[in-house]
């Protein structure tokens, strides 16, 4: 096979960037993504909670495409910092803290409910308009994905109504209280989304309200998760198993790591 100046190096690169190796002695613990809520599949939040390794490792075509989404959701970041609508996280130092992966600034909210067992979530931006809060929301979707799009994606919607959540029991309990921007506020009305079309660009816009029903499905989902934990016991296959899942090969064996 032909060899390449930079591709191959690109390629072995991305693949180690994207399956890092842990030492042995590391044993992750069990949390909560919340991400992952807004996924209908309660055995894939079953996997991921308990932290079982993927089927297989991160392709480097994988790898770029999440890389790419990545980039856009900080160039949309950087645009609607250029309205001067967004608050940034900062420390109590007044500095913006490093990604615990990338070491770069990352200056989006961080979230923590253990009694949840929440550790950390990360918000992508809190936006302030007319003197109002809003959670924002930043996604990237291919063409085909974005084009029929006339509301935000439900399993985003989920997500980000836990975040509209999170972020105000954290407001309340004081985590921000040493951000000048939020004094005075207990609440947000809702989220707003940005997506972006991957193909050429485009901009679509959507707001949702907060709502206390996504609530009590968030709090159903991880009471279901925990009982499932504490009975050993696998959740259902909620579909038929799709190849795309990172679990497909173990959900379609039944594969119950606590067995
Ligand atoms: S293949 Fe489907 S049912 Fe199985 S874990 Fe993945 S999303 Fe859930």
């Amino acid at each position: 096979m032909k060899k390449t100046l930079l591709l191959d190096r690109i390629d072995a690169y991305l693949d180690k960037a994207g399956n890092p190796v842990y030492p042995d002695t590391y044993k992750p613990k069990p949390r909560i993504k919340p991400s992952d809520l807004g996924n209908p599949s309660l055995r894939r939040i079953f996997y991921s909670y308990l932290r079982v390794a993927p089927d297989k490792k991160l392709e480097t075509k994988v790898k770029r495409i999440f890389d790419t989404g990545d980039a856009m959701h900080e160039m949309i970041r950087s645009w609607v910092k250029g309205t001067g609508t967004l608050i940034e996280y900062k420390d109590k130092d007044g500095n913006v803290p490093p990604d615990r992966w990338t070491g770069k600034p990352n200056p989006e909210f961080p979230v923590s409910v253990p009694e949840l067992d929440i550790k950390e979530g990360k918000i992508d931006g809190i936006i302030k308009i007319d003197g109002k809060l809003w959670i924002g929301e930043f996604k990237s979707a291919k063409d085909s994905k974005f084009q029929p799009l006339d509301d935000a994606m439900d399993d985003h919607k989920i997500q980000a109504n836990t975040y509209v959540h999170l972020f105000e029991f954290c407001l309340q309990r004081g985590d921000y209280a040493h951000i000048k921007e939020l004094e005075g506020f207990t609440g947000v009305e809702g989220v707003v989304y940005l997506y972006i079309d991957k193909d050429n660009s485009e901009l679509k816009e959507f707001v949702t309200l907060k709502s206390d029903s996504d609530l009590e499905e968030i709090v159903q989902k991880i009471s279901a998760i925990k009982k499932a934990v504490a009975d050993k016991k696998l959740p259902p296959c909620a579909c038929e198993p799709k190849k795309w899942c990172p679990y497909y090969k173990k959900c379609c064996k039944n594969f119950n790591p606590i067995k």
